[in-house]
């Protein structure tokens, strides 16, 4: 036994289904933990309860237990922490790191002239920055709470290697607090990995450019940055993000169509390169032959061919 046990987790959100690419980060948290003694906790994200399907958290847990990765402990459950994630933004307005908000979605988009990253939105133009946060009182519309980059951190990422993303280049001041009265997902994963000890982070690497964000704010609120590893995506033939024009990929939908999880686990180990052909493997056996170093840098091409080898239905 170490004295810093390792500490992984798996944060399904209830917005949607758990499809193959979650499925193939789920295995990667799972091996990294225990492979090396360590822990896995469950975490539901939960916060953006507009689009939370009903059932959708006991269906996450199900596909989770289908694949034969277990975790320790209770599952987390956001909405029922509003307070800790409270508590947080009072810690950042007292810092004034944080001014209220006043702006749209399209005075932002007017107001922003440079081009931006599609996914990223407009460079946030700075129209509130000067307010202070005792500002708030006087509003009479809804506001969000949006955190002040001064610094983007440069980071190592233990998969993807040396990160240098520039915070300003990228969406600017962000939000934390939205106007709706909820967190943002930013600041809920910075305050639950913190208070989870969660050691390492295993994502998907659409999330890269949230990294920084989030060591701001752990920074800010004197909280211990975990490391993080950052995977390639799963793609379809067409090099797009897995949806429903490749087919049905929900685990669920596996499932229900009788495809034994080894043998989904054995695509996906072979995909990370810890089997030499694709055969039925469980987690568990995959224990001895987990390397992350042997997973490709660039996403994993998931074809029809494939996914018939396995017994799609
Ligand atoms: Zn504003």
């Amino acid at each position: 036994m170490t004295a810093n046990p390792i500490r992984t987790r798996f944060a399904p959100s209830p917005t949607g289904a758990q499809h193959v690419g979650n499925a193939r980060t789920y295995l990667v948290s799972w091996l990294l933990a225990r492979s090396r003694g360590g822990e896995i906790r469950l975490r539901i994200e939960d916060i953006d309860s507009p689009r939370i399907k009903p059932g959708a958290m006991e269906q996450a847990l199900a596909d989770l237990r289908w694949l034969g990765l277990d975790w320790d402990g209770e599952p987390v459950v956001q909405t029922h922490r509003l307070p800790l994630y409270e508590a947080a933004l009072d810690e950042l307005k007292r810092q004034e790191l944080v001014y209220p908000c006043t702006c749209t979605r399209s005075d932002i988009a007017a107001a922003a002239s440079a081009p931006h990253a599609e996914h990223e939105g407009p460079v946030y133009p700075g129209t509130c920055a000067n307010r202070s946060a005792a500002d708030a009182g006087q509003l009479v519309v809804p506001f969000a709470w949006r955190f002040r980059v001064s610094t983007s951190p440069n980071f190592e990422d233990e998969f993807a290697g040396p990160q240098r993303i520039d915070l300003k280049q990228l969406g600017g001041d962000f939000v934390v607090w939205k106007n709706t009265g909820t967190p943002a997902y930013q600041l809920a994963v910075v305050v639950d990995d913190a208070e989870m000890k969660i050691s390492h982070v295993v994502r998907g690497d659409d999330l890269l450019p949230s990294t920084p964000r989030q060591i701001l704010l752990d920074r800010a609120l004197d909280l211990p940055v975990p490391t993080f590893a950052h995977l390639p995506l799963v793609v379809g033939e067409d090099g797009r993000r897995l949806a429903k024009r490749h087919g049905d990929t929900r685990l669920s939908a596996l499932r229900d169509g009788g495809m034994k999880p080894e043998a989904l686990v054995g695509l996906l180990a072979w995909s990370c390169g810890w089997l030499e052909n694709v055969r039925p493997i469980t987690p568990r056996e995959l224990l001895p032959r987990f390397d992350l170093a042997t997973i490709p840098r660039t996403p994993f091409v998931l074809t029809a061919a494939q996914l018939r080898q396995i017994g799609y239905p």
